[in-house]
């Protein structure tokens, strides 16, 4: 696809802000003196490599700057960084950011039921968001992959 359609861009973003608010939620009770320390540093992670560095290094020297990709980062990048600015070299290592992200709330949730104690909504807050995790990675990716432009040359496309 030269331009992914507004529904999709739409549910993957939703799907990922879902994702993140799990994981969130998962380790607010991870603080000192009332502050949710491990939450805080995870949405600070989440910006500066998912919003700021990926989209300086990745997307200004993707086919899809300034268009529609399958996530709309395309043009979100286009807003706040000159094509060709980053370095595709670096985008490429902080890809692997995708894989620890959803490490740090499964390794958060853990210690939070040892120090809290059991409970079943924490277990099934971490089992949905074990699950919507691997529907993205092992589902949504190859189909966002197989209508790219760029899936036989990108390292990361799943539709080889
Ligand atoms: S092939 Fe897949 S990972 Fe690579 S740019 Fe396209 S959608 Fe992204």
């Amino acid at each position: 696809m030269e331009n992914y359609p507004w529904w999709w861009v739409l549910w993957e973003n939703l799907l990922n802000f879902v994702i993140w608010a799990l994981g969130v939620w998962l380790l607010w009770p991870l603080g000192a003196g009332g502050i949710p320390i491990a939450a805080i540093g995870y949405i600070i992670v989440i910006i500066v490599f998912i919003w700021i560095l990926l989209k300086k290094h990745n997307c200004t020297t993707c086919y899809y700057y300034d268009k529609w990709c399958h996530l709309g980062w395309g043009k979100y990048a286009a807003l706040f960084f000159k094509k060709n600015s980053g370095n595709p070299k670096t985008g490429a290592r902080l890809a692997v950011i995708w894989m620890i992200l959803p490490l740090i709330p499964l390794s958060g949730a853990v210690p939070v039921m040892l120090w809290k104690g059991f409970s079943w909504m924490t277990l099934i807050v971490l089992i949905v968001f074990l699950a919507l995790n691997i529907f993205q990675f092992a589902i949504l990716r190859k189909r966002g992959c197989r209508r790219c432009k760029r899936r036989f040359d990108c390292a990361g496309s799943a539709a080889k």
